[in-house]
């Protein structure tokens, strides 16, 4: 397969070939089709793999159709995990006008806060610290209630239980009708609950 055949409009294909991304990785030629057509996906996946170009892609193909309508929030459970993100979106990204925001610990509350009042299309962030603007700040809920897609990303670590706390706060923010996505180093049992309440058809991979 090549990323021709994965459904991409032209502008991820000629981002893709302009970062040396010749060939899709089996993570992105099965889970980019899935992602496209509307499911969940739980995804075990380890770093290296592509994982992030397989849930970048098409979410940035799904904002770049609906620039107003799309959202995007990505929960992964470091800030160094954050950052690098981020560079992955702003470099598929790159020839869309792509707000994008890192919301971790150790920044400015009151600048995060402004950030995601201007609504990212895509917000990257660890549990904790988007908690804390979710529950100091009334106008932050309306945005993420917003989200489209959900990304748990290095999922097992973000379910631990040491942020149980952190994601109920979040969870109770997002929309029932969004796509899961979650890409995970190993399976757990907490992975697989998470899919079962959604009403969307849900896709396993494993390499
Ligand atoms: P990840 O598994 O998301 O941490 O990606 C690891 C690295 O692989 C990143 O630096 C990507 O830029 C790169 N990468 C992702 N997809 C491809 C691909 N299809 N071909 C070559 N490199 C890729």
């Amino acid at each position: 397969l090549s990323f021709t055949d994965l459904n991409l409009p032209d502008w991820a294909l000629q981002t893709c070939k302009e970062l040396g991304m010749k060939k899709p990785t089996p993570v992105q030629q099965h889970c980019i089709p899935r992602i496209l057509s509307g499911e969940d996906v739980l995804g075990i996946a380890q770093t290296g793999s592509g994982k992030t170009a397989a849930f970048a892609l098409p979410i940035l193909h799904r904002l770049a159709e609906n620039p107003y309508g799309v959202f995007c929030l990505v929960v992964t459970p470091t800030r160094e995990l954050a950052y690098q993100l981020a560079e992955q979106f702003w470099a598929l990204g790159s020839c869309l006008n792509l707000r994008c925001a890192v919301i971790v610990g150790g920044m400015d509350m009151i600048t995060q806060s402004h950030t995601l009042m201007q609504r990212p299309h895509v917000e990257i962030a660890t549990p904790g610290r988007i908690k804390v603007l979710i529950e100091q700040n009334p106008d932050i809920p309306p945005i993420v209630s917003n989200t489209k897609f959900l990304v748990l990303d290095e999922a097992d670590r973000v379910l631990d239980t040491c942020f149980e706390d952190e994601l109920r706060v979040v969870f109770n923010c997002l929309p029932k009708k969004r796509q899961t996505l979650l890409f995970s180093a190993t399976m757990t049992r907490n992975l697989q609950s998470l899919l079962e309440v959604s009403a969307n058809k849900a896709y396993f991979y494993e390499a």
